[in-house]
């Protein structure tokens, strides 16, 4: 068993919502994607589903791991056969184009979708100038197919002039719908973050990053996750040795070492794999020393890197530490297999 885990703190994630439910009366449909942000897609929708309206996956594999009967709106507007005849009652499908509608209509079950509008990210998408045209040719498939939403995605959320030029583009396009009970909704974590008082014609917002801690931190939103590790053997080496591959690091006293097993495979930084070329991985190596000599740390104190990070195992010095410390890792879960090790608190 690795001594290596990524604890989240659900209370955290519950007081994410909150904040976001008091700047809001919005519904918010909950972004599970990449296994919940890398924190776990079973424990974390099982969690959240008293406490958000909807959810979205990417894939139909996900939505059949979301624990929980509430909507899940499928992103990827591309199905297969056997996508379908899995699809459950409360999968949302998205739609983009009359070949993937029609192929809806093939079996006999029917479907539920929103309608996925291409406002600038030119990925997937409607164009708004053939909508009216589209929802005509949709007629045909009633019965079969339902709409129930319309949506679009903030992808330059930076630049507020052409995110306002978007939110009015998607807002003129589907304006004329509003009087019927639809879903319309655009405003990502940094879109509510920053747009959401601009933005009054939508009623769902479609969030990620500000429910786990990815996003919104200077905002008051909290990070809910942290990656722990305590050493699995602490032995020592004597002053003017090597250690670890290439040699890279001699010792300049006798020195307590740490072995942590977790390394770049977890994504944690190495510079002989991000770079390849000699020079350049000197140059990573000078980077690794300064960016990272921060990344382990134990009670907000750096915990000192020795030599270059290996596949499983990172070599720390113990200096007068207890052999049983834990230590706090910095790595984003996005980036760190899935497979560590979650303990929800
Ligand atoms: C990932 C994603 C979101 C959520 O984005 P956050 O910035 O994490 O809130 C919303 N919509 C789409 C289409 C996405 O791919």
């Amino acid at each position: 068993m690795k001594n290596f885990w990524c604890e989240v703190d659900l209370q955290k994630i519950s007081n994410n919502i909150n904040k976001i439910r008091s700047g809001t009366s919005k519904k918010i449909m909950a972004v599970l994607k990449g296994n919940a942000y890398g924190l776990g897609i079973e424990r974390v929708s099982e969690f959240l589903t008293p406490r958000v309206d909807c959810f979205a996956v990417t894939y139909f594999d996900e939505a059949h791991m979301v624990q929980s009967s509430k909507d899940i709106l499928i992103m990827t507007p591309d199905y297969t056969d056997e996508d379908l005849r899995n699809s459950k009652k409360n999968f949302v499908l998205t739609i983009d184009d009359l070949g993937g509608a029609e192929k809806l209509t093939k079996s006999n079950q029917q479907f539920r979708a929103h309608l996925y509008i291409n406002t600038g990210m030119n990925r997937f998408g409607i164009h708004p100038d053939r909508l009216d045209a589209f929802m005509e040719s949709m007629e045909k498939y009633q019965g079969k197919i339902k709409i129930e939403g319309f949506y679009t995605h903030l992808h330059n959320t930076n630049n507020k002039k052409f995110t306002l030029s978007q939110i009015e583009l998607f807002s003129s396009c589907v304006g004329g719908l509003s009087h019927r009970a639809y879903n319309f909704h655009l405003l990502n974590s940094n879109g509510f973050v920053k747009f959401n008082k601009q933005c009054s014609f939508d009623n769902m917002i479609r969030v990620g990053g500000i429910l786990y801690g990815f996003d919104g931190l200077k905002q008051g939103y909290q990070k809910t996750y942290q990656f722990k590790a305590s050493p699995i053997n602490v032995y020592q080496v004597e002053k003017g040795k090597n250690i670890g591959y290439g040699s890279f690091y001699k010792t300049p006293r006798d020195i307590t070492v740490g072995i942590l097993d977790f390394g770049y495979i977890d994504k944690f930084y190495c510079p002989e794999t991000i770079f390849d070329n000699k020079f350049l991985s000197l140059m990573g190596r000078v980077y690794y020393r300064y960016q990272y000599r921060k990344s382990i740390t134990y009670h907000g104190k750096p915990v000192k890197i020795l030599g270059s990070v290996n596949m499983n195992y990172t070599l720390v010095d113990m200096e007068d530490l207890p052999e049983d410390s834990v230590f706090d890792v910095d790595i984003s879960p996005l980036a760190a297999d899935s497979s560590v090790q979650k303990k929800y608190i």
